[in-house]
Formats: C-alpha cells, sequence, structure tokens
C-alpha cells in the first residue's frame, strides 16, 4: 500500500556562516547578509519520505511557511523529486511564534491528505524544536519525535527507533503519525539533474510578482498596476501549463482563523535580546585512572557542584 507523506521544511538563515557582518548592532541576526538554506534537519525528513515512497509507492508533499524567497527551498525539493510543493506565505502571518506556525501549519496540512507528516527535530535559527509536536496536537496526532531509525511500516502500523540521548526507544504508533526527524536517520539523497533541468525555472506567484516588478520599475506610473497584473497572470498561466508554477497558498485559502495567526495569535512576547559571549577559561585534566576520578569527585563535593 502507499503512504501519502507532508513533509514540513523551514528556510533558514545558514547560522553556520554568522560572522561580524551578519550580526546587527543589537545583536540580533541580520537575515540579508546570510545565505538562506534549507534547514538541515528538514533534509532528513524529506529523505525519510522520500524513501517511505521509493519503497512502499504514495506521494510527497512538501510545504513551507514563510517569505516568497522561500519558495528556493520548495524547488530544491522538487529536484530532490517531491510530487508536490506548497508555499504559504501572507502578511498576516508576519510575527508568528512557534504557536501561531503550527496552527497556520496545521490549517494547510488539514487540506491535503495525509498519512505521515514529517518535520526536522528542530530549526537551526529558532532552534526551539517546538513545531513539530505542537503541529500533532493541533492535528490530533501521535508524535514520535527524535526520530533516528524506520524500523518497520506495514499496513496502519509504524514501529520507530527514537534517541533519548542516552541510549534510544523503539516505539510502534498507528497511522496517521508525525514524526520529527534527526539527522542519524538517513544521509539526504542529491539534487537529480534532470529534475533540476526541468524545475529550475518553477516560480511561485509571489517570485513572479516580485520579477515583473522589478522589471517595470519606474516605467509607466499610472497604469503599471495594471501592467503588473497582467504580466503576472499570463507568466503564471504559462508556468501552471508548463507544470512549473508552484502552489502558493494564503491563510484565507486554508481557512485559518486569523485570531490565532501572526502578532495576534502569538503569546511569546521577546522582552530582551543579548549577545552572550562564550569564553574559555582555565582547565584541568583528569587523569583516567580510579585515583584520577576520586580527586575529581572529591572536588566537585568540595565546591557543592554534588552533595
Ligand atoms: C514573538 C515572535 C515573533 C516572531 N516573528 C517572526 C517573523 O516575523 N518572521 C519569522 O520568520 N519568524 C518569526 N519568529 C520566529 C518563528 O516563530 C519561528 O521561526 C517558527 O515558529 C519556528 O520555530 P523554530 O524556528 O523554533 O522551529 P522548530 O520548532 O525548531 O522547528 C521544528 C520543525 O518544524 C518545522 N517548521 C518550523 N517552522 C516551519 C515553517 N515556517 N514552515 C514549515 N515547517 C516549519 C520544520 O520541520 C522544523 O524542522 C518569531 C518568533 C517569536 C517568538
Amino acid at each position: 500500500m502507499g503512504y501519502d507523506c507532508v513533509v514540513c521544511a523551514k528556510q533558514v538563515p545558514d547560522t553556520k556562516r554568522i560572522t561580524g557582518e551578519a550580526m546587527t548592532e543589537e545583536g540580533t541576526v541580520n537575515r540579508a547578509a546570510l545565505p538562506a538554506i534549507f534547514n538541515p534537519e528538514d533534509l532528513n525528513a524529506l529523505e525519510q519520505a522520500l524513501s517511505i515512497r521509493d519503497a512502499h509507492g504514495g506521494t510527497v508533499t512538501l510545504i513551507t511557511m514563510g517569505l516568497p524567497a522561500a519558495s528556493e527551498i520548495l524547488r530544491e525539493g522538487l529536484y530532490r523529486g517531491v510530487d508536490r510543493a506548497i508555499l504559504i506565505t501572507d502578511q498576516r502571518a508576519a510575527a508568528s511564534d512557534t504557536l501561531a506556525t503550527s496552527y497556520i501549519l496545521s490549517c494547510a496540512i488539514r487540506k491535503l491528505s495525509y498519512d505521515i507528516v514529517l518535520c526536522g527535530r528542530q530549526a537551526i535559527d529558532g532552534d526551539t524544536a517546538q513545531v513539530g509536536p505542537q503541529l500533532a496536537e493541533k492535528l490530533s496526532l501521535p508524535v514520535i519525535t527524535y526520530m533516528e531509525e524506520l524500523i518497520s511500516l506495514e499496513g496502519k502500523t509504524i514501529r520507530v527507533r527514537r534517541n533519548i540521548g542516552n541510549g534510544y526507544q523503539v516505539v510502534e504508533a498507528d497511522l496517521p503519525v508525525l514524526l520529527t526527524v534527526t539527522e542519524a536517520a538517513n544521509t539526504p539523497r542529491p539534487p537529480m539533474v534532470k529534475k533540476i533541468m526541468k524545475y529550475k525555472k518553477a516560480r511561485s506567484k509571489s517570485e513572479v510578482e516580485q520579477e515583473v516588478k522589478n522589471l517595470l520599475q519606474g516605467d509607466f506610473e499610472n497604469y503599471a498596476a495594471e501592467l503588473e497584473a497582467q504580466q503576472v497572470e499570463q507568466i503564471c498561466s504559462e508556468l501552471k501549463e508548463k507544470g512549473l508554477l508552484i502552489e502558493q497558498w494564503n491563510l484565507d485559502d486554508i481557512d485559518a482563523d486569523l485570531n490565532w495567526c501572526g502578532r495576534d495569535g502569538s503569546p511569546t512576547k521577546v522582552h530582551r535580546i543579548e549577545s552572550v559571549v562564550l569564553t574559555g577559561s582555565e582547565y584541568k585534566e583528569i587523569p583516567p585512572t580510579e585515583e584520577g576520578i576520586n580527586q575529581l569527585v572529591a572536588e566537585l563535593i568540595e565546591d557543592h557542584t554534588i552533595g
């Protein structure tokens, strides 16, 4: 039997490349100065979904919520072989915290057919690891977090090995289920050259709008809006005909209640942001002998680290 998989992926700034310019004077991330990438563990979630499709058949749908530029990771998904890619973008979703983000994603997923919803364990910028479990709660799905291996998938039952820090658990659940996938689960497949050739020109409507706006900038002040709209419609219908129009949904398309989206739907309040600079201080090497360990324990008791 085939399985319908929905993968949630986030476009994130590449935090490995944080340099002086990548931080603003207030100590926040200057997103414009950092390359934007496919959140690494979301690539593991995508790989998991693709290998389920390879083994059992079914479909893989990739969704992301973000700015129009997030279409880039949807193209990357198409290069790797997803069947469908959907951008959820809407200015009314700006300033969404994890609760609002998971609500919006849940509204979108309800519009799709799914047996397995896959998220990365964690996004490398927000770093909360909250969205997957919150999404499962909103969809009333069982959730298996920290997945490091798919042990079996038979009929409506899935068995997964999950990391618990100092060991592992094997967990069984009935479908539909939500998994949050770690980097240990697999090695993401590379993009396929044929698919790159096919989808490199795929665009979402908001990208087309931006491109047309840039082209017409400064021209025909008075009737630019009308001309713009016509051009956008024409380019979008040509892309659609060729199967190159990336689907785009706004909050109305997914019947989202606006009270639960954006700033209104976000109870998290950021009071202060601090830059924490970690500096090295003195260290002591403990010899791996019984005497060394005894000495370490005695010192830890003495300074009340352990009692
Ligand atoms: C008060 C407040 C205001 C904010 N305002 C903004 C803002 O204006 N613009 C902005 O970009 N961010 C904003 N954020 C950040 C935003 O809330 C988080 O980036 C988002 O909720 C995801 O949380 P996370 O990064 O901790 O993801 P995690 O919970 O660590 O992500 C886990 C997994 O969930 C999935 N996932 C997470 N986010 C998405 C997504 N967007 N699309 C698809 N799948 C996803 C991925 O599979 C990911 O691996 C704001 C946060 C707060 C607290």
